[in-house]
């Protein structure tokens, strides 16, 4: 393998970690070394525009963070298969037992915007073909509203996918329990990257508002 300028710049990186910004957090990381007890499991896009930590100024051992393609989480379901989103939900519910899930979305989501590209556009990406499926019916609820703008249908695809999600978390039966019980929330957040805004979905209201 070649040796590029950016392995350097991410050796440097870590070497001004461990000689600066980390003696900064050296009692927290002390103090985090053999526990950690997040409020909140943060479940958002693999995207490299979003970085929760930043996004909620919180410190290591506050967030529980999921990642993936599109911020989906799948339908509960028992499989032999190795389920990387449902055991890191599993875990963070049932261990680490959570106050919080946040499902984060966000503007210009390539993911969601695959949503839309046919099966031949995306052939060359099988698995993330696959894994879209899990955001079938926002589709079809876009489709059906026949949206002509296009910025419009992508906020409105974003968003109603973050409510999808939110909805997919009911299916895992902890989940579901807990939440009635009112022992877990769930949020959902969509966050616009050109402003650094962050919007809350209220349910009664069935709409995102601004956290001011
Ligand atoms: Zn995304």
């Amino acid at each position: 393998m070649l040796w590029n300028s950016k392995m350097e710049y991410l050796f440097d990186g870590v070497r001004e970690f461990s000689t600066r910004d980390f003696l900064e957090y050296k009692n927290l990381f002390k103090k985090l070394g053999r526990e950690q007890a997040p409020h909140t499991l943060f479940i958002g896009c693999s995207d490299s525009r979003i970085v929760p930590n930043l996004i909620t100024k919180t410190l290591p051992g506050e967030l529980f963070v999921i990642r993936n393609i599109a911020n989906i989480v799948p339908y509960y379901r028992q499989s032999e298969e190795y389920l990387a989103t449902t055991s890191a939900i599993e875990y963070a519910v049932k261990v680490l037992k959570v106050e919080n899930i946040l499902v984060c979305g966000h503007s210009n989501c390539g993911g969601c915007k695959a949503l839309f590209l046919d099966k031949e556009q995306t052939a060359e990406i099988p698995h993330t073909q696959k894994w879209l499926e899990l955001a079938s019916r926002v589709k079809q609820k876009i489709e059906s509203e026949a949206i002509t703008d296009e910025i419009e249908r992508e906020w409105k695809t974003e968003q109603l996918n973050v409510v999808e999600q939110m909805n997919h978390l009911i299916t895992y039966p902890y989940i579901k329990e807990k939440y009635r019980n009112k022992e877990i929330n769930i949020l959902g957040w969509y966050y616009h990257i050109e402003t650094g805004a962050v919007f809350n979905y209220q349910a009664e209201e069935k709409r995102f508002i601004k956290i001011n």
